[in-house]
């Protein structure tokens, strides 16, 4: 799976639905970038869920089994990505969203997680880090912040104490 259609990836030119998930900013220009490469690599065999861009780098989520097939033999694909984008991707997989979050964490713990219905409908997920773990994580507050609310489509606090 791509997050555009297999077509669009391939002709490069996004078709209506495509086209309105980018415009509701449910993909961004760097998914749409990344899939149209990732066709070429793998002709839809094998695909990703969602590119990040967090700053630094880019990370792109995916099946586990995709992992390998994404870097490409002797990481050629990755470079490739990499090259054209300007920018170092990591690539992380699990098999739900909610596994990605732990992925993301990490070998820190999480103490609780909690969902926030506020009044307008939209949901605000609350994840509790342990304080003492908080130097165990792979990247910054921000970074998992921006990556877990794409992820999740909402708004993400990430509390450590
Ligand atoms: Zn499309």
């Amino acid at each position: 799976m791509l997050p555009i259609c297999n077509i669009c990836a391939k002709t490069r030119v996004l078709c209506a639905s495509c086209e309105t998930k980018l415009k509701n900013e449910e993909i961004s220009e760097m998914d749409v970038k990344i899939a149209e490469m990732m066709y070429d690599f793998g002709k839809g065999e094998f695909g990703f869920e969602k590119a990040v861009d967090v700053g630094d780098f880019v990370v792109v989520l995916t099946r586990k089994e995709d992992i390998g097939k994404i870097i490409g033999p002797g990481g050629d694909n990755l470079r490739k990505i990499e090259e054209s984008i300007g920018k170092l991707i990591k690539v992380m997989g699990a098999s739900s969203a909610e596994e990605m979050i732990y992925t993301l964490i990490s070998p820190a713990n999480i103490v609780s997680t909690s969902k926030l219905y506020r009044a307008d409908g939209s949901i605000m997920r609350k994840i509790a880090i342990n304080k003492n773990d908080a130097d165990k994580l792979k990247m910054d507050i921000y970074s998992i912040k921006k990556i877990v609310s794409n992820l999740l489509h909402a708004d993400v606090e990430i509390i450590i104490g």
